[in-house]
């Protein structure tokens, strides 16, 4: 019964946002009898301790099923840091940048740019290829990343531009990815990384928690001293529990990955957002009302990114979406029109559902305009 309030109160609303993003809403109901009463410990799970052994072991669980779903071989790491995504751009550099040559970076869009900010503060920077001449609308294939370079940094997905990398680079420095909003969407080999790095909100839970995924020789070919907050190999060595790690968010992450082995692990649901992003893609290309706004071969399955052909219905648009309520397709406000994030527990109904809205949409204005044309002419 209560189970099926939490599920309608969330389906009330479709929601599209890019993150903080849309949980499914069988996890927002165990998280939410867990912040009243645990496992039935008589305390919350904001106010366990994080030492305790029944936590420690939540811990565990999620670096286990993180493993288990991501296939990450034991040399390498998971590891729980705070600060988000926007905190590894300076750690990335701080750690493998200080007292060597380069860090070479792919710049595919607005959080690649926010990578290279950072990373100029520890060293230099060497720009591989950049998609900046067309408004990031595509990912740059054909660079060469210098010979003495500490590292190539890339985006795997560009969550504001909606482009996605459906191959890595093969290059014989070390390969850093932020994962942030496509991690556990599609499969990926571990192995083509050094070290991978997302923000929790996107596809793996509340804001609160990084997880980063690195090679062990990685993080030992650091020799520096370094701050112990900014220093992987601290949070390796102390299980990631070097200072109170964000409980909350880890525990609803563990919750989220164990739907997500459910729905057949990482393989299920990348068929079904491929599903997804299919019938949202199908449907701007086919409506002469929308275009989309990202290259066809580099258009992203999680951020679906599109525009009008007359801007000065945008407005019209999202306020008639959101009255459906379709919530969170405003686009980002550098890059403007629309973006449909598609998050793995974004339901595929919801998709169908804007599909009807845009059609919907396009019925009304062609009636509009038909019927003007008519007075005009008559
Ligand atoms: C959202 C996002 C970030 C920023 O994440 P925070 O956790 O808010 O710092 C960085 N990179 C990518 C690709 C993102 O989508």
């Amino acid at each position: 019964m209560q189970q099926n309030q939490i599920e309608m109160q969330v389906l009330k609303k479709h929601n599209f946002g890019a993150g903080p993003c849309i949980l499914p809403g069988s996890v927002l109901q165990q998280a939410a009898n867990a912040v009243v009463n645990w496992n039935d410990s008589g305390l919350s799970i904001l106010e366990v301790s994080h030492r305790s052994p029944e936590f420690e072991s939540v811990v565990l669980k999620t670096q286990l099923l993180i493993r288990e779903l991501l296939n990450v071989p034991q040399s390498y790491e998971v590891l729980f840091l705070q600060g988000g995504a926007s905190t590894q751009f300076s750690m990335v550099a701080m750690n493998f940048l200080q007292g060597r040559a380069c860090g070479a970076y792919l710049d595919t869009g607005y959080f690649a740019q926010k990578a290279i900010k950072e990373a100029k503060l520890f060293g230099k920077v060497a720009i591989v290829a950049s998609s900046e001449d067309k408004d990031y609308s595509y990912i740059p294939d054909h660079f060469e990343t210098p010979s003495d370079a500490a590292f190539l940094h890339c985006t795997s997905n560009n969550t504001i531009e909606g482009t996605e990398m459906f191959s890595f680079p093969e290059t014989s420095a070390p390969l850093i990815c932020d994962m942030s909003s496509d991690i556990f969407s599609r499969t990926i080999n571990v192995r083509d990384f050094d070290l991978i790095y997302a923000g929790a909100q996107k596809n793996m839970g509340p804001a609160g928690m990084t997880l980063v995924i690195a090679k062990n020789e990685f993080l030992n070919s650091v020799k520096h001293a370094l701050p112990s907050m900014s220093d992987y190999r601290v949070y390796r060595d102390n299980q990631s529990m070097f200072n109170t790690p964000p409980v909350f968010s880890i525990y609803v992450s563990m919750l989220n990955l164990l739907w997500l082995r459910e729905q057949g692990g990482v393989t299920g649901i990348q068929l079904k957002n491929h599903k997804k992003s299919e019938l949202l893609y199908e449907e701007i290309d086919r409506n002469p009302l929308f275009y989309g706004t990202a290259m066809p071969a580099h258009r992203s399955k999680m951020n679906i990114t599109f525009k009008m052909h007359d801007p000065s219905m945008e407005a019209e648009f999202l306020r008639f979406a959101a009255g459906h309520g379709v919530v969170g397709i405003k686009g980002y406000r550098t890059v403007g029109g629309f973006r449909a994030s598609l998050y793995n527990a974004l339901p595929l109904s919801s998709v169908e559902f804007l599909v009807q809205v845009m059609q919907h949409f396009e019925k009304e204005k062609t009636m509009v305009y038909s019927m003007g044309t008519q007075i005009a002419g008559s």
